[in-house]
């Protein structure tokens, strides 16, 4: 009761409060740093301990006015549904352990492959985001490769397999360079591709290096860069991988979710070819951390995951779903149940108007940040991505001042928004992802960039020669 109450309250005052936190890392840790208790206390009180020691500390990102990273909120729903996800607390790893999770992820599944307009046949695991997605969807990529060449990595792994070659984007995610080394192919082995000043994979460069592979391949595209929301010439990208036989990746974290728009369903045209997607709900659809997909075109290669536990599940039944053969992890929290909530109540027209809303946001946000004197928009702004650099006459260290603008944005709490290095330049990092951002939100927290601005711009000589103050 105190915790639901305590939840309801929050999400009450989450638009009045400051959206970044309110104390520094020393005065949170002096509120939580005791000794480990000896004797337990009241759970009402180790509650009420709980909320007190963090709340200054959040950092409060399901407001509509919080820009960092690319970083989701939640809608009510999904947040309702994660609470009575945690209190059934059911293990999703096979049909036994939870028969109704075992049918939420068959039918999500379904429903997620039709929203994102992916091949009916592909299998789903849900994960805990983008990262755990490469990480599997990868594992099986390698596997599926090296089956061409004769070689079997589930029993045999990578010694003395064939060399794999892979090809990333000189723009791609970290998270990709993560799964590689995971997966035990070595950061050193992956081949770059140089990018436009988007971030896009330069064609005739990949057709270089591709032309230059052979064997095993792995090629890794992107559907939105986390600071243009730029895409990746991907239809082009795998009808030419795919005539080498090599395998395309597909990084769509959120700009896969650009596909449930028409407006801007031509940014992911040809994507259904790829073999394999990574994507994330806790960004675009708005449901809590963490929650994500691994997609896999072969269904059936997700068999990788069940060789070593044939004689712990016994012989693979296919008449019902055990979540575990879909993803690395064995036991596991039952994600679905969040998405289904979350899809239910939002259709897919829902789910169209937070992509549409986002995007039409980051305009709005472009255009009004070009009226403020010295900004200046770094990207073409395609998606629901925004940077924007001040550079005003006067200011010698611009990489230092667009640092301090964010850092006093950050300070005065309207609204959250980082700072990136795009093209060796600091800029403000501006990611539209929330459900609920509307107009007046964006114009609040330009006006908060205003005034960070004015409050840092260096001092104006007065024409007599003195300084003004
Ligand atoms: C966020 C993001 C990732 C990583 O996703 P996680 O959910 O944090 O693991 C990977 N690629 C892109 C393009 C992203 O935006």
């Amino acid at each position: 009761m105190k915790a639901a109450q305590a939840a309801v309250a929050y999400r009450e005052r989450l638009l009045h409060l400051p959206v970044g936190v309110t104390m520094t890392r020393d005065e949170l840790m002096m509120r939580v740093n005791t000794v480990l208790p000896e004797a337990g206390e009241a759970p009402e009180t180790a509650l009420d301990t709980l909320i007190a020691s963090v709340e200054k500390g959040l950092v409060n990102s399901s407001s509509p006015r919080y820009f960092g990273f690319v970083v989701g909120g939640s809608t009510p729903v999904s947040a309702a549904a994660d609470w009575l996800t945690a209190v059934w607390n059911q293990n999703a790893q096979v049909y036994a352990t939870s028969p109704s999770a075992s049918i939420i992820e068959e039918v999500v599944a379904r429903w997620i492959l039709e929203l994102l307009d992916l091949p009916k046949q592909a299998g789903v695991g849900f994960v805990t985001g983008t990262q755990m997605a490469h990480f599997t969807a990868l594992a099986i990529a390698r596997n599926a490769v090296l089956q061409q060449y004769g070689w079997d990595g589930v029993a045999n792994g990578l010694q003395g397999a064939p060399y794999i070659q892979i090809i990333c984007g000189e723009c791609c995610h970290a998270t990709l360079h993560t799964a590689i080394h995971m997966i035990g192919l070595g950061n050193n082995n992956v081949r770059v591709v140089p990018a436009d000043g988007e971030g896009r994979m330069d064609l005739a460069a990949f057709q270089q290096t591709l032309a230059d592979c052979a064997g095993p391949t792995i090629v890794c595209v992107q559907a939105g860069n986390v600071n243009t929301g730029a895409f990746d010439p991907i239809d082009r990208i795998i009808a030419l991988s795919q005539k080498k036989g090599a395998w395309v990746h597909v990084d769509g974290a959120f700009g896969l979710w650009a596909g449930t728009s028409p407006r801007f369903k031509h940014l992911v045209a040809g994507i259904e070819k790829a073999d394999s997607w990574a994507t994330d709900a806790h960004k675009w659809l708005n449901v809590p951390y963490d929650s994500g997909m691994v997609i896999v075109r072969a269904a059936d290669a997700f068999s990788d995951f069940k060789a070593g536990r044939c004689a712990y599940a016994g012989p693979a039944d296919t008449s019902h779903r055990d979540g575990s053969q879909w993803t690395p992890e064995n036991s596991r929290r039952a994600r679905a149940f969040v998405l289904y909530a979350a899809l239910r109540s939002l259709g897919r027209q829902g789910v169209q108007q937070i992509i549409e809303n986002c995007c039409d946001m980051a305009c709005f946000f472009a255009s009004e940040l070009s009226g403020i004197p010295g900004a200046r928009i770094l990207n073409q702004v395609i998606l629901n991505q925004v940077l924007c650099r001040i550079e005003l006459p006067g200011v010698a260290d611009l990489d230092g001042f667009n640092a301090a603008v964010a850092a006093r944005i950050q300070q005065e709490g309207v609204c959250w928004m980082g700072t990136t290095r795009w093209d060796g330049q600091t800029a403000l990092r501006i990611s539209v992802s929330n459900w609920a951002t509307r107009r007046e939100d964006v114009a609040q927290s330009v006006q908060s960039i205003i005034r960070a601005v004015d409050q840092l711009k260096p001092v104006e000589n007065l024409p007599d020669g003195r300084s003004g103050g």
